[in-house]
């Protein structure tokens, strides 16, 4: 794209990298440290914003991966907020719900002033969810001055409705995602009643966008999460999945009337449309040659590696990229976000009719790049965004 050298330096780096450490008391007793991550990428087009994952596998690099796509989702999508990620090290389906909370509530507490509702803005992500939100929320309003209390309810996005949050905002990634692939369906006339899909992951992203799915008449004919994974060649119903996946632990192994899979199997099922929303490098040089689809669509953050890219567009597979697909997220944590500021409360109609418009424009935007230039999808979707960040940056300047 010929991007600026100088604001390629700019981008190349993240503004803030901030990791805590911390004590908490586990419920036998003992005292445990944790280590926590906060990663302000860049906020030349709002203020910081990205989730906060809870995983083992959290590490400085990842959180700083995350935070810059998070940059460029928001600069793709118009929104006005920058990029950040955080998150912390450990295991949390080994905890107690009173240890997830005094983890949280500590770690909160440990970022103090490196968030606010006008500055860095965490949301849910891997792991993390509106409770968690909300025990962010009461704890920071718990160490605000009491004036300041109901002014700032927007330091966080993804609470619970009853707390400040949006409606629309638990299913909105997935929502997004299926905006996405009814746009993309019309485009390459794929009907998408009767259409198949194989699915990676069933957690807040992936069981919203199989429930959202099944209205449309597509089939669900594999998933994998976790605790592996699953196939039924005349489909799997997504609602009665997800009332398995409650029952045992958010986990899909098990589950009645189906065949379960061993992961290769699982990628090289014959299917239109594999949506990965799990974790990311999932797509490789070694997984990329068994898929059987038309079409990739990112629901995960950097599902793909730049091998697996590759070999996506010599086996001439489409894709929707992950700073596209999955930006309904962040697009209704900035309606949530809004209506925070402004004491307001949207129906659930509004909330979904603007977040098709700001998606479905930010496709087109890559759509009409990529035919322009006659370049792949994921490099197009770059190109909208960094040319939106470059011109940011000419027109204010850099201090002094
Ligand atoms: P989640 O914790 O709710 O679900 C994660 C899912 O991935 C679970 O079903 C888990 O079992 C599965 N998983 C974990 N490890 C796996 C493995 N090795 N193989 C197969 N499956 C595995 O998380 P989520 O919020 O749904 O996030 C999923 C992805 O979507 C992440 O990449 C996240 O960054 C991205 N994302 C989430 C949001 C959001 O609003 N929650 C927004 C944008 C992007």
């Amino acid at each position: 794209m010929g991007l600026d050298r100088d604001i390629c330096k700019i981008l190349s780096k993240t503004t803030n990298e901030i990791t805590v450490n911390f004590p908490v008391r586990m419920d036998d007793g003992r005292i445990d440290m944790f280590t926590g991550y906060r990663v302000q990428h860049n906020a030349a087009l709002g203020p910081f914003k990205g989730g906060l994952r809870y995983h083992p596998s959290v590490n400085i690099d990842e959180v700083r991966a995350l935070a810059t796509w998070m940059t460029w989702k928001g600069a793709l999508t118009n929104i006005p907020f920058g990029g950040a990620k955080g998150g912390i090290q450990f295991e949390p389906s080994k905890c107690s719900g009173a240890e997830l909370e005094r983890i949280t509530r500590r770690f909160t507490f440990a970022l103090g002033s490196n968030i606010g509702p006008e500055y860095d803005i965490p949301a849910p992500d891997v792991n993390t969810n509106a409770q968690i939100m909300a025990w962010i929320l009461d704890t920071y309003l718990s160490t605000m001055p009491p004036l300041e209390r109901n002014r700032s309810a927007h330091v966080v996005t993804g609470k619970p409705v009853e707390s400040g949050g949006s409606l629309g905002r638990d299913k909105a990634t997935g929502q997004g995602i299926v905006f996405l692939i009814e746009q993309w369906a019309e485009d390459h006339g794929l009907k998408l009643d009767g259409a198949t899909y194989i699915l990676q992951g069933f957690g807040n992203v992936g069981s919203r966008v199989a429930r959202l799915m099944k209205p449309h008449g597509s089939k669900l004919v594999a998933v994998e999460d976790s605790s592996g994974a699953i196939s039924n060649a005349d489909g799997i119903d997504p609602d009665r999945l997800f009332e398995y996946a409650c029952r045992s632990n958010q986990l899909v192994a098990g589950c009645p009337e189906v065949e379960p899979l061993d992961h290769k199997t699982f990628i090289s099922t014959k299917a239109d449309i594999f949506i990965p929303a799990a974790l990311e490098n999932q797509i490789t040089s070694e997984t990329a040659p068994l898929l059987n689809v038309k079409l990739v669509a990112e629901g995960a953050n950097g599902p793909t590696d730049p091998d697996g890219d590759r070999v996506l567009q010599d086996k001439g597979i489409a894709l929707i990229p992950d700073i596209l697909c999955n930006s309904g997220g962040v697009i209704v944590s900035y309606f949530e976000w809004l209506q925070n500021k402004r004491s307001e409360f949207w129906d659930l109609g509004e909330v979904d009719s603007k977040l098709h418009r700001i998606i479905v424009n930010a496709y087109e935007r890559v759509r009409d790049r990529t035919k322009k230039l006659g370049t792949d999808w994921r490099t197009a979707a770059y190109i909208v965004a960094l040319s939106r960040l470059e011109t940011a940056y000419k027109k204010r300047g850099i201090f002094p």
